[in-house]
């Protein structure tokens, strides 16, 4: 089967996140999307507790518990220590020799990803899908894809999914603020956050 990997942190999970999944699915004719949240991202926080971690899986459960095209990967998640791609992907071929995958990721990704520990890998263990962030424009995301395409025999296509002006970052805040984060977030993922009293303070 193809499969579409969708990591992130998920700290929460938003709807840009499932826009990725569904488009990536659609246009590319893959067979599922797995949604891969990470242990702990070397590039984010040192370390976090093992609740944050819970709450995280449980707000993509909450997210993708429609559609059966959507799956939740725990790869990444049994981990509190880091989590690399590379070594994921590489698990992941090597557990599924069957499967075909694509790595999903928006714009800010694509262009840090020369940062990201034995980043080569990354590119012999599957195709990567790149959607634009409102940050950058097309032409840029077309130079960056050649680039690594030259450079280092990457295989990347251009995700072209709707461009949504929002973040983690930005609902955490709002939620800091009292402010709403309707239709940002599942209905679902809205109410675990209330529950939880996540973001409550930044
Ligand atoms: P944070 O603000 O905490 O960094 P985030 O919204 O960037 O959160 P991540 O979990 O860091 O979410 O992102 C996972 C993946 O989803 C990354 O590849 C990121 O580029 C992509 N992504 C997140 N939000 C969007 C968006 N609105 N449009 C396109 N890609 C996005
Ligand atoms: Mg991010």
């Amino acid at each position: 089967m193809k499969i579409g990997i969708m990591g992130g942190t998920f700290d929460p999970i938003h709807i840009g996140h499932l826009l990725l999944g569904e488009f990536a699915y659609e246009d590319f004719g893959l067979d599922e999307i797995w949604y891969l949240p990470n242990g702990n991202p070397p590039h984010k926080q040192e370390s976090e507790d093992e609740d944050a971690l819970k709450h995280r899986v449980e707000m993509v459960r909450l997210a993708i518990e429609g559609p059966k095209h959507f799956q939740l990967c725990l790869h990444e998640a049994k981990e509190t220590v880091h989590s690399y791609t590379y070594k994921t992907m590489r698990e992941l071929n090597a557990l599924y020799p069957e499967h075909e995958f694509y790595f999903i990721l928006g714009a800010d990704s694509l262009f840090s990803i020369e940062e990201w520990r034995y980043f080569r890998e990354i590119f012999s263990t599957c195709t990567i899908l790149a959607a634009m962030r409102d940050d950058k424009d097309v032409e840029d995301m077309e130079k960056q894809i050649s680039c690594l395409e030259s450079k280092y025999g990457a295989k990347i296509c251009l995700l072209r999914a709707p461009l949504l002006e929002i973040s983690s970052t930005t609902i955490r805040e709002r939620v800091a603020e009292g402010r709403s984060i309707r239709y940002m977030v599942p209905d679902t993922v809205a109410a675990y956050i209330k529950e939880h009293h996540l973001y409550t303070v930044t």
